[in-house]
Order: C-alpha cells, then sequence, then structure tokens
C-alpha cells in the first residue's frame, strides 16, 4: 500500500495548518517524510532515523500540550505520526501506541492478573498469598528435579549492583537526593573514571550492572552511556541502564551497543499526584516517560523494568495501573522479558514526606501479587530494604537482587560510607560475598549474569 494511501495527506496537511503554531516547519518535515517513505528521495537508515525522530518528539509535544486528553481527530492524526516514524525506523507494522487508554481498560488484566488483584484486598489472608507465591517462583526459577531440602530448592538469584555515572540533574522530583537545584556535591565520572568504578564491580563478581544517571544533556547523553555499555560489553559484562527516557532511535543505539535492560520506574501513575512531584525539568513529561518502555522495546531492547515509587501515592492503585501497564507490554512484545521492582522512600531529602505509609506486610503483599500475576517475571529487590526483609523476601519471590551497593557516583573506588552525594541510603550493608554465601547456604544457585534461570 503507498503512503498516502496509509496516510491522508491532505486532511493531515489540514490539521497541520489549522492546529499548529509552527505549522510551516511542520508541514515541511510531513513532506519530507512521504518523500522518502514513498522512495523518491533517496535516504541512508540514519536520515530516515532522524526523520523519525523527529516526527516521534513532535507527538509527545502534542501529547504533553493536551496531557493526553486528545480529540479523536488529533488521536487519529497523532497515531499517523507514530506509524510514519515506525515505518521510517524500518520496523515492521505494529498498531499504534495507545499506551494511555490502554492502560485504564480493564480488559487488559488476563484472569491470572484479575485473580491476583483480589489478594490486594489487606483483609485477605497473607499466609497462603506468601506460599503460592514461593511454589510460583520455585516452579518458573528452580531446577527441575531437585532433592535438596533447603527453601529455595536451588532456584536461581540474580545478583547485580548498581553503578552511578552522574549525580547531574536538571529534574525537580520532590522525593529525590539528586533533585535540582539542591545544593549537594555532584559528580559526573568521566568514561575512565566509570572505567574504574565498572572495575571494582567486577572484581566482585558482578556481570550484570546497572548503569544509572540522572537527566543532564550536556553531561549524560546517549552516547555517553553507549561508550561505557560497549566497554562493559567487551569486558563480558550484561548492562542494564536506569537512565533518562530516550527516544526510539536512542533506545535502538544503547541496545546496539550492549544494552540488555532499561528499568524506568513511572514512580507512580496517578497523574495529578504525578505532576506535583515533578513540577519542572522533562520528567515533568508524564507521556513521555510513560511510554518510554514501549519505545525501548521497539528499539529491540530485551528486558523492560517497570517500576514505583511506594510512599507517593496509593500503593495499591499504583500496584494495579503498573499490571496493566505490563500487561500492555507484554501483549505488544511478548518475547521481552518483564521485571517489576518496588522500591519504597524511607528516608527523603529536604523535609520531603512520603504520604503513603507502606508496612514491611503491604510490601510483601504487592511483591506477591506480582508474582502471582506474572510467574515468569523477574522481581527486584535492591538494599534499599534492610538485610531481614530481604532475606524474608528472596525466600518468597525475589529472583533479582543488588548487593553491596553504592548510589554516589565513585563511591566504590573512593568508599567513604554513608553521607552526601547518595541519591539514597543503603539499608542492606552486606557485601556481595557476604550475600552470595548467605545466599549458598540456603540453597540458591546465585547467578553473577543474567540468562540463566
Ligand atoms: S529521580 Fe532521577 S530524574 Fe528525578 S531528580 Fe532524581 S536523578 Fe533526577
Amino acid at each position: 500500500m503507498s503512503t498516502s494511501a496509509r496516510f491522508p495527506i491532505a486532511p493531515l496537511f489540514e490539521w497541520v495548518r489549522r492546529t499548529d503554531v509552527h505549522a510551516a516547519v511542520r508541514l515541511s518535515l510531513l513532506a519530507n517524510a512521504f518523500r522518502v517513505l514513498d522512495g523518491e528521495e533517496p535516504s541512508s537508515q540514519l536520515e530516515r532515523n532522524a526523520l523519525a525522530d523527529r516526527l516521534e518528539r513532535w507527538r509527545y509535544q502534542w501529547l504533553n500540550q493536551q496531557r493526553g486528553r486528545l480529540a479523536p481527530e488529533d488521536r487519529r492524526w497523532l497515531d499517523c505520526l507514530d506509524l510514519m516514524a515506525n515505518d521510517l525506523f524500518g520496523r515492521g507494522d505494529r498498531p499504534p501506541r495507545r499506551t494511555r487508554q490502554l492502560i485504564h481498560d480493564r480488559r487488559l488484566a488476563g484472569p491470572e492478573i484479575a485473580e491476583a488483584w483480589q489478594h490486594l484486598d489487606p483483609a485477605r489472608p497473607l499466609a497462603p498469598l506468601v506460599e503460592r507465591a514461593r511454589t510460583l517462583t520455585i516452579e518458573r526459577f528452580g531446577e527441575p528435579a531437585t532433592r535438596d531440602p533447603r527453601p529455595a530448592s536451588g532456584r536461581r538469584m540474580l545478583l547485580y549492583a548498581p553503578l552511578y555515572l552522574s549525580s547531574h540533574c536538571i529534574n525537580y522530583c520532590t522525593y529525590c537526593g539528586f533533585r535540582y537545584p539542591r545544593d549537594i556535591q555532584r559528580r559526573h565520572l568521566s568514561f575512565d573514571e566509570a572505567k574504574s568504578e565498572a572495575n571494582v564491580l567486577l572484581k566482585r563478581g558482578f556481570r550484570h550492572i546497572l548503569l544509572v544517571g540522572g537527566e543532564f544533556p550536556r553531561l549524560t547523553t546517549t552516547e555517553y552511556y553507549a561508550q561505557v555499555i560497549e566497554w562493559l560489553t567487551r569486558e563480558g559484562v550484561a548492562p542494564a541502564v536506569e537512565i533518562a527516557p530516550q527516544s526510539t532511535c536512542h533506545y535502538a543505539r544503547l541496545a546496539e551497543a550492549g544494552a540488555c535492560c532499561v528499568t524506568l520506574y513511572q514512580e507512580t501513575y496517578d497523574e495529578t499526584l504525578y505532576a506535583e512531584y515533578h513540577p519542572k525539568g522533562s520528567k515533568a513529561s508524564y507521556d513521555w516517560r510513560f511510554e518510554g518502555l514501549d519505545r525501548a522495546a521497539d528499539g529491540a531492547v530485551g528486558r523492560l523494568g517497570l517500576g514505583i515509587l511506594l510512599g507517593l501515592a496509593d500503593p495499591v492503585e499504583d500496584t494495579r495501573a503498573m499490571m496493566r501497564h505490563a500487561a500492555y507490554l507484554q501483549a505488544r512484545h511478548p518475547d521481552r522479558t518483564i521485571a517489576f521492582s518496588l522500591p519504597r522512600i524511607h528516608e527523603a531529602p529536604q523535609g520531603f514526606r512520603a504520604p503513603y505509609r507502606i508496612d514491611d506486610d503491604l510490601f510483601v503483599r504487592l511483591y506477591c501479587v506480582l508474582r502471582l500475576g506474572f510467574p515468569d517475571a523477574e522481581l527486584v529487590l535492591s538494599t534499599r530494604e534492610n538485610a531481614a526483609l530481604r532475606d524474608r523476601l528472596a525466600d518468597i519471590c525475589i529472583t533479582q537482587m543488588s548487593a553491596g551497593s553504592c548510589t554516589a557516583p565513585g563511591g566504590y573506588e573512593h568508599r567513604k560510607g554513608n553521607g552526601s552525594g547518595e541519591q539514597f541510603p543503603v539499608s542492606d550493608h552486606r557485601t556481595a560475598g557476604e550475600m552470595a554465601a548467605w545466599l549458598t547456604s540456603r540453597g540458591y544457585r546465585v547467578a553473577w549474569q543474567i540468562g540463566a534461570r
């Protein structure tokens, strides 16, 4: 089918003229995109990617301006922009991104998820839920036929470490130690400094490293991350990233460099609260963040990590929304691995008080509900939580844990203990070796590299 048959040019141009203050620039971009898609203008894949990137960003400008509240006509043409960008990018046909509508569609939740949600009711007993989550985890992540009587029955636990590359950030997230314009000692690691930090982690045994960085366009560029990722990949590491949302093309660049996983927490799915917690900076753009994992999957990233920051909003409603989001991603990208994490606010800077209190039993319940709804998902737990609770959750349903973490750039080489420069304080201070020894003593197979089940 010709491009003009798929995307009717005249009404699209008319909509742009009528609605866009930058119509002249947009029309020229569109005309260019049509010529390339119709093969009238020879172009390299790089040029096609650049065009796709501009169409994609234009669509998000619209979504942000309207805060997702679109008239049917706007929706139709934004879908066109999305699909044109996809064609230019050279990926196969797919339905348009409708994340925002579908996330509120209860039909997205299959029977497993719907059943799991019943256990969000705090009146339901926790013990049987814990047992089901434990059994499911052993079934999906354990050795097929082990006679080992220890509680984990030989199941795999992946250990990883975060590597903080930069604490510079332009965002105002009210709960974060790196928020702008907070007066803290900030640090951005050069490529050589990043290698030195990574070498500390390599010596500790880690082969799965999560690169973390604030959003600071002049420093934390896609190419900067790609350079670190390429080096890590050559060293036999499977690198993941927890960085600002990227465009599809930039995610593709990170995947090509070797990034195996993108972790992108929505923080909260409650849009009103989201706007309060993210008053300024690019993170204020809900849609750009919300569709980030979909773009990462389109960019060929293999693992998609979702999360909510517990304490910011109603944890039950946020958990439901996150599970619908995951179901949406799973339906669109069935070959991707889904991972969940539930970071919980314990301490926050400048007197920030999390309005929702999440006690340990609710915390455990939420993880168990995720296991029931997504039996094959990776459930990730960080060192924000104390050792006793981490041990308890490890024995129930967690499949991936950080260990020996430091949350300040440069902190592994020049460890000074807790203090300024950290994004959040660590509660479990066991070293990677101590963590691995404890896991082994409980009957786990400790994995340092992603991939093994
Ligand atoms: S949460 Fe992330 S984006 Fe927000 S201020 Fe902290 S580092 Fe920056």
